[in-house]
């Protein structure tokens, strides 16, 4: 099947208002009376951010949902996307049509629909780019500049389930039961962004920063936006039972570093209450520093980085 009859195929179904069944040259994205478009874009690459035996509707969660994040951190409402494939000559067409409906499953959860996008031919590995738009309310977006000291630091879900499921993946002894070990290797292959929190976050949050690369280096991007400095209390980062029964004492250093998580850590008022849990606070100064018994932690790896 050419470049157009998999268009046609498996994108076109996906098609929202304005994108014209992806037979136009370009797409149409209508302005939000009242409101900002929010744009981010993510790629992500086989052997990097997931594996090649992944299932393809898990991959397609995983492209979109890494974008989701980025748009909820900022408080935005996901709009449209568009879709950059460049694929190898391995790529079935069982493997599309699992690829499609994983993206039209997250569509209709998140309310988001396919813009268009641009597909060629390439060599393995495979990689996934997309970009998404959302709207904020004019002025309403959350940035990691707001910081300020005073302010308490929210975390929303647990962190380091991810980083878990990627070790058990890379076959690190454990004796965990099948529930747990599916629900953080379930972790990595499809992450859960907290979407449906944007709303909310932009009325509380005065910075905030979609937790990626690990949660104390993403707080450290934030705290040097903001100008701050930033407390984490060790004993306070929600972490899942899973990971607990996996990594067991280590839990906590290793989730701090661990990537992939797909949250978002803001800071706000003190004393909030709402889906997320109050891991530190912010103070004058710069860096972020992790208490664990009083004691401040160093991380060996404080997060992920390529290259
Ligand atoms: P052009 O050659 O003008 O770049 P294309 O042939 O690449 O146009 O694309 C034709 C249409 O199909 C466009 O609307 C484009 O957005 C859409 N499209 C191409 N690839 C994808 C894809 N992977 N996902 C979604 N839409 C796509
Ligand atoms: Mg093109």
């Amino acid at each position: 099947m050419d470049e157009f009859g998999i268009i046609a195929k498996y994108f076109a179904p996906l098609a929202g208002d304005g994108a014209f069944g992806l037979k136009d040259d370009a797409a149409r994205l209508p302005s939000r009376q009242g409101h900002e478009l929010i744009v981010t874009t993510d790629t992500i690459s086989e052997g990097t951010d997931f594996f090649a035996f992944d299932p393809a509707d898990m991959v397609a969660q995983k492209a979109l949902r890494v974008n989701l994040s980025d748009l909820a951190a900022k408080g935005a409402e996901p709009a449209g996307y568009l879709l950059n494939l460049t694929l190898p000559p391995t790529i079935t067409e069982d493997w599309l049509a699992a690829f499609a409906s994983g993206l039209g499953r997250d569509q209709k959860e998140f309310c988001i629909s396919l813009l268009g996008g641009d597909t060629s031919a390439g060599e393995r590995p495979l990689s996934i780019a997309i970009t998404a738009f959302g709207f904020v309310p004019q002025g309403k977006m959350v940035k990691r500049s707001g910081a300020r000291p005073g302010d308490a630091v929210y975390v929303t879900g647990t962190i380091g389930d991810s980083g878990g499921g990627l070790a058990i993946f890379k076959r690190e002894k454990h004796a965990l039961s099948d529930s747990d070990r599916d629900y953080l290797t379930g972790r990595y292959r499809v992450p859960q962004p907290p979407v449906s929190f944007a709303p909310e976050l932009r009325a509380i949050a005065h910075a905030g920063v979609d937790v990626s690369d690990g949660l104390i280096a993403d707080l450290g991007h934030l705290a040097s936006a903001s100008g701050v400095h930033i407390v984490v209390e060790g004993a306070q980062v929600p972490l899942s039972a899973p990971l607990r029964a996996l990594w067991g004492e280590d839990a906590l250093l290793r989730a701090a570093a661990a990537g992939d998580d797909y949250q978002i850590a803001f800071t706000a008022e003190p004393g909030l209450s709402g889906p997320f849990s109050r891991i530190g606070q912010v103070t004058t100064g710069h860096g972020v520093n992790l208490l664990v018994d009083g004691r401040i932690v160093v991380l060996p790896n404080a997060g992920y980085r390529h290259f």
